[in-house]
């Protein structure tokens, strides 16, 4: 059986992972990959073909799709997804079977985009979504229904039929190495590398879509090697972890596997404040671990409760500073708009800002509150937002999904997201200008993320946004 796995192309180059979507350097479709590398083990003829590199125009699809029985297209939400749907419905024309892979997999989005979009037969829902993919494709294969295979929405007698999500593995050994597959890109193409290392997390964050998911972990010897394959191309590599620091053993497996390797590459992950220590950064260091994502989202404790994030303001400048005491560049995540943010809880924002120094960076952004999450739930109680469809999703980048708290007007809010996001303009250069940001970037990337952080604050895109 043949098939296409498909990551589009976006107008500007964007990631697509199931716990990362958005804008970013071009690189490499890691989740995509994956799955392609699985169905290829499993003696389907499966293709990887990432449009951002090849550039092939909705014209050319056609011809692309000659002689595919299956397309399995990554689909991003946020501001691409009418447009990455056009290979489906190409296939579709075809009569070659079309499967959509969407992330944010957002509670009822898929569903949604099943009814809307006629020509996709099944959207994948989490999780282990390459073991879905493959259970689906070995049934189309054989003829056969798709009646009782977990994590689909399907079509059955002009019906869409969700069947939920599917049970977690124990861990994501079954993924192997994708090597093999990612050999078969363009990869000198690619300004950053990108690896899975791990899904699900089980703290419970209000607002995250993955709260109280197993944790599972890949064979630290596969991520090495894609790592290595990827640091002869790039100089940087994102893991893409929701949790890393909360499997030690796992970190300490990791980093001697990149150290028996002798890979000359940096790289960064994701962490909890409250689980970063001295001991395994210093570790990772060793290994190339050179920036750190530090997810604080709030240093208001009234905030930190109402979001259930489990950590303290103090917490969170421990970790800061134990992060950049093992050389390592912190990234710090703070979110505004939560229904409890308020004139005090920014000024508590400026106040921890006002702690942080070059090299650090800040990205800040407006809460997006996600259909399912108690935080949504939140918003709706105090008639914040009204019910959120896939076309306010789609339109998030434009048209803002929060616009008020409980206690700041639109007008109040759009102040202190300006002053916020103003605050960190200083620090970010500053950083993206220091000698150890561009000993890891190189100092061109340094320059053009400065001027691309400089054109965002000077078109100031919330005031856009928010149509003041
Ligand atoms: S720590 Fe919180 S925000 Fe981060 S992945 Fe876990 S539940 Fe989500």
């Amino acid at each position: 059986m043949r098939v296409l796995v498909f990551n589009p192309a976006g107008k500007e180059s964007c990631i697509r992972e199931e716990c990362c979507v958005g804008g970013y350097p071009l690189a490499p479709p890691a989740q995509a990959a994956l799955a392609a590398q699985y169905l290829h083990d499993r003696g389907f003829d499966a293709t990887l073909i990432d449009n951002q590199t090849k550039g092939i125009p909705e014209a050319g699809f056609t011809r692309l799709l000659e002689g595919s029985d299956a397309v399995v297209a990554w689909v991003g939400l946020y501001g691409t997804l009418y447009s990455d749907v056009a290979i489906l419905k190409a296939a579709k024309a075809r009569g070659v079977s079309t499967l959509m892979v969407l992330n944010d997999p957002i509670e009822t989005l898929e569903r949604e985009a099943m009814e809307r979009f006629p020509y996709i037969d099944v959207a994948v829902r989490l999780f282990e979504r390459e073991m879905t993919i493959a259970e689906v494709l070995g049934r189309l294969k054989a003829g056969k229904g798709l009646a009782g295979i977990r994590g689909i929405v399907y079509r059955k007698e002009g019906k869409v039929i969700d069947t939920g999500t599917r049970p977690p593995e124990k861990d994501l050994h079954h993924l192997g190495s994708s090597v093999e597959t990612l050999q078969t890109l363009d990869l000198k193409r690619y300004k950053e590398g990108l690896v899975v290392s791990g899904r699900g997390c089980p703290f419970l964050c209000a607002f995250c879509l993955f709260q109280g998911t197993v944790q599972r972990t890949r064979k630290p010897a596969d991520v090495a090697d894609e790592m290595a394959l990827l640091s002869e191309h790039t100089r940087f590599s994102y893991v893409l972890d929701l949790n890393m620091f909360h499997v030690k053993p796992f970190i300490g497996e990791l980093v001697k596997e990149l150290s028996a390797r002798k890979i000359d590459h940096f790289w960064k992950t994701d962490a909890r404040v409250n689980e970063v220590d001295d001991a395994t950064l210093r570790s990772m260091v060793k290994a190339g671990l050179a920036e750190l994502i530090l997810g604080v989202e709030s240093v208001s404790p009234e905030v930190i409760k109402a979001i259930r994030k489990g950590i303290t303001p103090q917490l969170a400048l421990d970790a800061y500073r134990t992060t950049k005491r093992a050389g390592i560049i912190p990234y710090i995540e703070l979110m505004f708009g939560f229904p409890w943010d308020s004139q005090r809880s920014a000024r508590e924002s400026m106040a921890f800002f006002s702690k942080l120094k070059a090299p650090t960076i800040v990205g800040t952004s407006v809460l997006r509150p996600l259909v399912g999450t108690l935080v949504y739930a939140a918003c709706r109680k105090h008639r914040l937002i009204p019910e959120l469809q896939l076309d306010d999703y789609v339109h998030a980048l434009e048209r803002p999904l929060i616009t008020r708290t409980i206690s700041l007007d639109r007008r109040a809010l759009l102040r202190q997201v300006r002053l916020l996001g103003a605050r960190t303009l200083t620090l970010n250069a500053q950083t993206r200008l220091s000698g150890r940001y561009q000993e890891i970037h190189g100092r061109a990337d340094g320059r053009e993320r400065l001027d691309e952080s400089v054109r965002y604050l000077k078109g100031f895109a919330y005031q856009k946004m928010f149509g003041a």
